[in-house]
């Protein structure tokens, strides 16, 4: 079992308390390792380096070029530790070892593409009169908090961190407390890059404890999240404190729309891809399917087939689909199958966790038919391989039940006819619509983000860098 530490300020840290948070691979329930259960006092003291350093002559001079380059530095790092940051990310996550490398190669990604962008952050010129110069620059906000979850948490730590990075800011991560490895090994990584000390911090920790004096912090300018709804609320709470911003991305319960004149084979694929990856523990995942009445029985039919295929095992076996991330994850499942119970649900296929795996962690892929679509199976983010299947007749139908949930994160749409596409795309509720495809094969440069309890401000893409940047106007009266 490795002993981790933190990093605050370039040191590597055990933490205030010398307590300790062990980590488990859910693929065997073997420990992996263990890590500072951080403190208050261990928050401060990261928010302390950061501030410093934001206010050092190092990081506020740096050449915007100059930042460019240590993000590419870091992007390159990535890719040359991609064996050992993908093994560690499965058997600390359970996802499987494909997965693992194409978030590890996305993790780069966002380094490399905001890297390209550090000094391209332009401002405005404002024409007012011909007495006055008017123009806007956009300054970074200072330090900026970054709360991760559990499920990508290479991806996510490197999401918001790059464009924090390449906006001038200066940052302090919280990983989540099941799966903290990957992202210490990314603050390895960052050590061995021009990046000065106290730039980027790390303090592992509950959220509870760590997550929520780094959320209430006074000295923090901005705050990153992404979570559960409520444990959002009460980061904004926290914000509300010390009038702090913030990005919120808190999930999802997306609609893949089926209709009858889509390529059905290709739909039925993607249905069962979207929710199988990473075992359902995906924001975006394509947790409802919506089909046309006309060709229903068939389609389930057909999700069934392909969801009795799906192979399941380790993560490091490199099968389709790997355990969920902790027995309070599975936990959560089996409540939720209980619920469906109690609520009439029509189980078409899975239900239940698997009894033949090397941990009770692995469920099956899972296909159900709420009894209404304000049943809890229909609304709720259950966060496992479950999809909740529903009939619409008309396209006014299909959008009704696409809107009919509190969230709004991701719609797909299956259809040969781009105007039932368009019809749609314009009216559903949903940070990001792809058509006739999923997820876009990643999506680095595309805005993402949600609209309702999904979430506000936007990450990925330029759109991001905006949010970590606060614009200021400077109007210059001219004169002879
Ligand atoms: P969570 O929202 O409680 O945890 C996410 C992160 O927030 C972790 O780093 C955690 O340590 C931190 N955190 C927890 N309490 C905090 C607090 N009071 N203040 C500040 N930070 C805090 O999620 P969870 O309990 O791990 O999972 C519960 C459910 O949340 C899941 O079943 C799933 O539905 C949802 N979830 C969604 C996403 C997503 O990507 N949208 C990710 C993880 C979990």
């Amino acid at each position: 079992m490795d002993s981790l530490k933190m990093f605050i300020d370039n040191q590597w840290v055990k933490g205030s308390s010398g307590e300790t948070i062990q980590t488990k691979n859910p693929a065997n329930m073997e420990v992996l390792a263990e890590f500072p259960r951080g403190s208050t006092e261990d928050i401060d003291k990261a928010v302390q380096a950061a501030s410093e350093a934001f206010k050092s002559v190092e990081w506020r001079e740096i050449l915007p070029a100059e930042r460019s380059r240590i993000l590419l530095r870091i992007a390159g790092l990535i890719r040359e530790n991609k064996d050992e940051l993908a093994k560690l990310e499965t058997l600390d996550m359970g996802k499987p070892l494909t997965q693992a490398y194409a978030d590890v190669e996305v993790a780069a990604r966002y380094f490399e593409y905001f890297g390209g962008a550090a000094d391209k952050i332009l401002g405005e010129t404002i024409p007012i009169n011909s007495e006055m110069l008017d123009y806007t620059v956009r300054e970074p906000f200072g330090v900026t908090a970054h709360i991760v979850p559990w499920n990508y948490p290479l991806q996510m730590t490197a999401r918001s961190v790059a464009p924090a990075l390449a906006a001038g800011n200066t940052v302090v991560v919280k990983p989540a407390e099941d799966t903290s490895i990957t992202t210490l090994k990314i603050a390895e990584l960052i050590e061995q890059t021009d990046l000065p000390a106290g730039v980027f911090n790390v303090v592992t920790g509950y959220g509870h404890e760590a997550g929520d004096a780094l959320s209430q912090h006074p000295d923090i300018d901005h705050i990153t999240f992404t979570g559960s709804v409520p444990t959002g609320s009460a980061v904004m709470k926290n914000a509300a404190k010390h009038i702090k911003s913030l990005t919120l991305e808190l999930g999802g319960k997306s609609p893949n729309i089926v209709f009858a004149d889509a390529d059905l084979e290709e739909a039925a694929n993607w249905v069962v891809k979207t929710i199988i990856q990473n075992s359902g523990q995906t924001c975006t995942a394509g947790s409802r399917l919506l089909v046309e009445k006309s060709i229903k029985d068939k389609f389930l039919e057909r999700v069934t087939e392909i969801m009795n295929e799906v192979t399941i095992g380790p993560g490091i076996n490199d099968k389709q689909m790997g355990p969920v991330v902790s027995e309070k994850q599975m936990e959560n499942l089996k409540k939720y199958m209980e619920v469906a119970d109690e609520e009439g649900t029509e189980i078409i296929r899975g239900g239940k966790a698997r009894e033949d795996m090397t941990s009770g962690l692995f469920f099956e892929p899972t296909l159900v038919i709420p009894k209404s679509k304000d049943s809890r199976l229909a609304q709720e983010e259950l966060f496992g391989p479950v999809v909740a299947a529903f009939e619409f007749e008309t396209i006014e139908e299909a959008l009704e039940l696409a809107n009919s949930t509190e969230y709004g994160l991701v719609t797909g749409i299956w259809t040969s006819n781009i105007n039932k596409a368009l019809w749609l795309s314009q009216r559903v509720r949903s940070g990001q619509v792809f058509v006739n495809n999923y997820g876009a094969g990643g999506g680095v440069e595309m805005p993402f983000g949600g609209q309702g309890k999904s979430g506000f401000g936007r990450e990925k893409g330029l759109e991001s860098l905006k949010h970590y940047t606060q614009v200021k106007n400077v109007a210059i009266k001219i004169s002879k």
